[in-house]
């Protein structure tokens, strides 16, 4: 049996058609094709703005920095989350710290969150930039966060780099409806693709003109932006300190052909998911629980081992797993358990909640064209390595 991985793209003829359709045409990076790609995944979303950029790291730096993020200021996230999601705030030069998961959901707890806010106010530390990270393409409790946000004065982003193509209350992730922007990932393993890719999207026209400064040098061509005007067609001004995040009209052609199919991927995804909740059924393992507001994007599906009633380890049924050809992951060492946090003053024992899920957590093989034989054999050497 070859290796099944945790995670692949699906990229079909039309998608290569895109692609080849660019390098044949006029403009190879931000040209026509990364506002077309921009402007399907507003509609997708149902939300007024989108920004391409070249990951979503790069969408994540620039989300903080039109927030305001800066020298002095707080930036919370969750610490079951890639990196990325935290090192955004070091970026901008502000403190970053965490808000332990609800051990259910494996999401940023509102509980946690509330009694943090209600201490950090007595101590004069409240953040600037809240990151709710839509875990495994699991929504958030947008609602309670976003009513935490109007009563403590923070910016909310959310990091739904798995979550494309989900659904909280009946919207899209990405409509913006309790946050003030959403960042996607395009990353191959992720739920559509660009290569590597990322966007920010907000209905805030006054953070969309910052973000749009920010992807390119600070650099404006929009004569309402410059402090001098009429002098001459060749010119432009820098008003910002920007970078270049910029992404390929390549890229953005891939993105938008998988965008069309997006709706399909999730659906499959969903399929999956079921298949491996009935045959993982009775096992001594627990599951994501899915609340009936939420339609998960499914860019992870994870087991949790009931360490009581299992007799191996957790590393054990890893390595086994892994010896029979599976490409089983973790998702995620806790953040503030990384050399670079603890330097930074984290001590293992700050996020209990995050660490005891490390502590048997195992991603288990999810993407679209995984076949129904390979995830019978998933089920069956999982049954087998358990028993
Ligand atoms: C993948 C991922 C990122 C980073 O995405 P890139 O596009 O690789 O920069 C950030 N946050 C989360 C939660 C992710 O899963």
């Amino acid at each position: 049996m070859a290796f099944i991985p945790y995670a692949r793209q699906c990229v079909d003829k039309d998608d290569i058609q895109a692609v080849v359709d660019i390098l044949q045409s006029d403009w190879l990076t931000q040209g026509p094709a990364v506002e077309r790609f921009e402007q399907a995944v507003a509609e997708y979303c149902g939300v007024e703005h989108a920004v391409a950029v070249n990951s979503a790291t790069a969408a994540l730096h620039i989300a903080c920095l039109a927030a305001g993020l800066g020298d002095g200021d707080s930036l919370w996230t969750s610490p079951n989350t890639f990196v990325a999601s935290a090192n955004c705030g070091l970026y901008c030069g502000s403190k970053v710290d965490f808000v332990d998961i609800d051990p259910l959901t494996y999401n940023l707890s509102p509980k946690e969150l509330e009694q943090k806010l209600s201490n950090g106010q007595a101590a004069r530390d409240l953040p600037k930039v809240v990151i709710p990270v839509h875990f495994a393409g699991d929504s958030c409790d947008m609602a309670a966060i976003h009513s935490l946000a109007r009563q403590y004065h923070f910016t909310v982003i959310e990091d739904a780099s798995h979550a494309i193509g989900g659904r909280y209350k009946d919207k899209a992730i990405g409509c913006c409806a309790y946050s003030d922007m959403t960042v996607f990932s395009f990353h191959p393993v992720k739920i559509v693709t660009t290569g590597e890719g990322g966007m920010v999207v907000t209905n805030r026209r006054d953070l969309y003109e910052k973000l749009l400064l920010l992807r390119s040098h600070g650099v404006t061509r929009d004569e309402s932006q410059m402090t001098m005007s009429g002098q001459g067609p060749w010119y432009y001004e820098q008003i910002d300190l920007g970078f270049n995040y910029r992404i390929t009209d390549i890229q953005a052609a891939l993105g938008w052909s998988q965008l069309k199919k997006i709706d399909e991927f999730v659906a499959r995804r969903q399929t999956i998911a079921g298949h491996y909740d009935e045959g993982l059924a009775g096992m001594p393992l627990t599951f994501q629980q899915r609340r009936s507001d939420i339609y998960s994007a499914f860019h992870l599906y994870v087991i949790r081992l009931k360490s009581g009633e299992i007799k191996k380890s957790h590393r054990q049924v890893f390595e086994e797993l892994r010896q029979a050809g599976i490409g089983v992951n973790l998702h995620y060492i806790p953040v503030h358990l990384q050399p670079y946090y603890q330097q930074r003053g984290f001590c293992a024992g700050d996020f209990p909640q995050a660490e005891q899920y490390y502590r048997e957590a195992i991603s288990l093989p999810m993407y679209y064209l995984l076949s129904e034989e390979d995830q019978k054999y998933v089920i069956n050497t999982i049954r087998q390595v358990l028993a």
